[in-house]
């Protein structure tokens, strides 16, 4: 059995046989409807910086030390973000706001695009098939008939998580195992959902699968002792890896890296025979 070309094997020493759980990140990982968002959180960090006097080097340096910073903490909640944000304002020199009132600033910028990528599918005048990354159907469908329960975690507000699940026509696969903060909430993480998930369902670490496009979840599924499966996903409408998702999932620790769904069946047959 081999694997299918789009998929990238980073460690040939992967876990091969049945898995038990599996574990996907929402966005960027299923739903595209937040997709461009690190530009709108990061042209909102540089704004506030430029208020303040507070960008001393050449602006594009100071883009790329904001954007890594938000890069690495992609898949903790929103707020943890901000947080950052705010003691890098302090550490420069300048009065940071509340974290609070940064994240409302960048939930008030997002929310207008978001809000329209909803009314889409809300009117039908989009198809969920045009928000997801894609096959995203197909990859949960063949996991359900192999009989694993699929669980969602994202960093994203649980209300809109919820309510994208329904939009995207995700619910006959993830419906009520979605974990979300809860009115933003900081101290959510996804390592006690994936403590929670293996325990509640008695299985080993090891007969977990992750998918993620975000480092935490990377992380913390091969903390927990599974098979991490980096989703290097592009924009809407464009094919192939993200290099720099790739990048910072193989930093992460991802198993194998795939840019979308497309060749899922195929990976799923070869992950689950012992090779
Ligand atoms: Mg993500």
């Amino acid at each position: 059995m081999h694997l299918p070309p789009s998929v990238e094997l980073v460690n040939p020493g992967v876990r091969r046989g049945a898995f038990k759980v599996a574990l996907f990140d929402f966005d960027g990982t299923l739903s595209l409807i937040r997709e461009g968002w690190p530009r709108v959180m990061v042209d909102l960090m540089l704004d506030r910086l430029r208020e303040q006097r507070l960008i001393t080097e050449p602006e594009a340096e100071c883009a790329a030390h904001v954007e890594a910073f938000v890069m690495a903490l992609n898949g903790h909640p929103t707020a943890r973000q901000m947080e950052r944000f705010a003691q890098e304002v302090t550490a420069r020199g300048g009065t940071p706001a509340e974290p609070a009132a940064y994240l409302q600033q960048y939930l008030d910028a997002l929310m207008g695009v978001v809000r329209g990528r909803w009314e889409s599918l809300e009117s039908k005048r989009a198809q969920p098939s045009e928000w997801v990354v894609p096959n995203a159907h197909g990859v949960l469908r063949s996991l359900q008939e192999r009989g694993v329960p699929l669980f969602v975690a994202s960093g994203t507000d649980l209300a809109h998580v919820s309510r994208e699940v329904e939009l995207l026509e995700l619910t006959p696969y993830v419906g009520g195992r979605v974990s979300a903060p809860k009115d933003n909430d900081a101290s959510f993480r996804k390592r006690d959902v994936i403590e929670k998930v293996v325990r509640e369902l008695g299985v080993r670490g090891e007969e977990l699968i992750g998918f993620g496009d975000g480092v935490v979840e990377t992380q913390e599924v091969k903390r927990a002792g599974g098979v991490a499966v980096g989703v290097a996903s592009s924009e809407a409408g464009v094919r192939g890896v993200n290099a720099t998702k790739r990048g910072t999932l193989i930093g992460a620790g991802a198993d194998l890296i795939i840019p979308d769904y497309e060749h899922a069946p195929e990976l799923l047959a070869w992950l689950w025979s012992k090779g």
